[in-house]
């Protein structure tokens, strides 16, 4: 086994013994890069020198004083809307196309602390708007599985790279399900926290109440060893808390006879594919051979959720990314050759741009259709007149949505469940191309994991079976903050996967 295929566990073992040196793993990895993302494409920005360069220190480190944490020496990859001191951030933007980092997001501060060490920035749709990662200004990422296929998104970078070896773990982000789809696209395990688990401090703001970063690896217990390194209250964003129950790893299986699960019928009619369903099905009967108690629940208002999402969504967006004028960040008309005035208060046929100007051409050069569309939808939604009929509207739906999960998550009857299973798309990978010019029909592939952050709930993704050649994942929800209990079912699950396999 080449050692970019190790998990992180394994890798820690492996350093902690001297098997090999973090140099070494590194160079597997960075190597892995070189031969595959001509392809792939799941790199903005590679680190080959300050890897290398870093692994050296790190393994002088542990050298003279020993290892400090499971982290130390590992190659990790982080999404480019996270911001890393010194390293050029883009958000898969044109807009951000030069810009470089200040300063350190809290969850890649974290991993720095930790040891980890940084192999590149990977690609991922404008803005982490998108379910493919197709809307970036570099290019799209292919799915390792078939590189005619996307990899899902937006984090496809962060889940192609995981999945092809180039990095043993990285960092994605989640607002509508950027986390989880991909990851049961591309057939490795993510997962979004409990909103406010993970600070948000230095990730690119998409829509700040629904937005969280979150890991992704090969395993579950890698799940658990990123996320206990990164989350945690921060100064730096008061939305931050810190979790009561802590994260263990290796992660203790779930003695699944203590355990109910519950299966929400709105998840399992309509557009879902029939591979997916018989796969999810297989891993439900499963469970309950297993001892595990299989119920039934109800989340009347899922219908609503996407068209809620896609209200809110785009009104955060709007505000957020109005900050790129062209004046604060990034591309600048300025700058450029000198463009026509497109603003109504120039002088006709001047060529001299005035304030607005400058606005109006550096953002309809710098923003791609998806961001465009979306910050045309967000502004009309928040206008006057209509903010009544669909913002605050959406925002009554939503709590409804949250109420929904609440009541099945309840003890107060004592029918509470402790987690809810459903797929984690309703079709596996579609073709590159496919749904580019059907932004309806792209939406759909999120139906299953908008629910979740609209609420603001832990859920995970996990590879549970392959359709034609591709990956189809299962997810498990949480209830806040108990990320540790879908940790323990999601390691049974993989246990359970291992012994069929066997
Ligand atoms: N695919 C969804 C969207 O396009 C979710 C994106 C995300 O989670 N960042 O908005």
């Amino acid at each position: 086994m080449n050692l970019n295929q190790l998990t992180i566990l394994q890798a820690h073992e492996g350093l902690e013994k001297k098997q090999f040196s973090s140099l070494e793993l590194t160079n597997a990895c960075l190597k892995q890069i070189k031969g595959q993302n001509k392809d792939i494409n799941a790199f903005i920005t590679v680190l080959e020198k300050k890897a290398q360069d870093y692994a050296i220190q790190i393994d002088k480190k542990i050298a003279s004083s020993g290892m400090t944490h499971v982290l130390e020496g590992i190659p990790l990859a982080i999404k480019d809307n996270i911001l890393v001191d010194e390293i050029p951030c883009t958000a898969g933007s044109t807009i951000l196309k030069n810009y470089t980092a200040v300063e350190d997001a809290t969850a890649a501060k974290k991993l720095k602390n930790a040891g980890a060490v940084l192999v590149g920035k990977t690609n991922l749709d404008e803005f982490a708007m998108g379910s493919s990662t197709e809307n970036s200004g570099f290019g799209p990422v292919k799915n390792p599985h078939n590189i005619e296929y996307v990899p899902g998104g937006s984090s496809g970078g962060s889940t192609a790279a995981v999945a092809a070896h180039m990095c043993l773990g990285a960092l994605g982000s989640d607002t509508g399900g950027s986390i989880r789809q991909p990851a049961s696209f591309c057939g490795v395990v993510g997962l979004k926290p409990t909103y406010g688990r993970v600070s948000r401090y230095g990730l690119i703001a998409m829509a700040s109440s629904l937005d969280s970063v979150g890991p992704i690896a090969k395993s579950v217990d890698d799940i658990a060893i990123v996320l206990s390194a990164i989350e945690g209250n921060d100064l730096l964003d008061a939305t931050s808390e810190s979790a009561m129950f802590s994260i263990e790893y290796p992660v203790r299986e779930a003695s699944l006879e203590n355990i109910t699960i519950g299966i929400p019928k709105e998840y399992f009619v309509g557009g879902i594919n029939k591979q997916v369903r018989n796969i999810v099905e297989q891993v439900i009967k499963t469970l309950e051979n297993k001892g595990a108690e299989i119920v039934e629940v109800s989340l009347p208002h899922t219908e609503y959720a996407l068209a809620v999402y896609y209200i809110i969504m785009p009104c955060e967006v709007s505000a957020n990314l109005a900050r790129y004028d062209g004046i604060k960040y990034g591309l600048s008309s300025l700058k450029g050759p000198t463009l026509k005035s497109k603003s109504p208060l120039s002088e006709p046929g001047s060529d001299s741009q005035s304030l607005l100007d400058i606005y109006l051409n550096s953002r309809s050069k710098g923003f791609g259709q998806e961001a465009k569309r979306r910050i045309m939808l967000g502004t009309y939604a928040l206008s006057a007149g209509y903010y009544e009929a669909y913002y605050l509207q959406a925002q009554k739906v939503r709590t409804l949505i949250s109420q929904d999960f609440s009541t099945v998550f309840s003890n107060k009857t004592g029918k509470g469940v402790d987690c809810l299973l459903t797929p984690t798309s309703p079709t596996p990978a579609f073709k590159l191309g496919e749904k580019v010019d059907d932004p309806l029909t792209m939406y759909l592939s999120d139906i299953y994991t908008v629910p979740v952050n609209l609420a603001g709930l832990p859920a995970i993704s996990l590879p549970v079976g392959y359709s034609n050649g591709l990956p189809v994942g299962v997810q498990l929800v949480g209830n806040y903050f108990e990320e540790h209990k879908i940790l323990r079912i999601g390691k049974s699950i993989e246990q359970m996967l291992e012994e069929n396999k066997r």
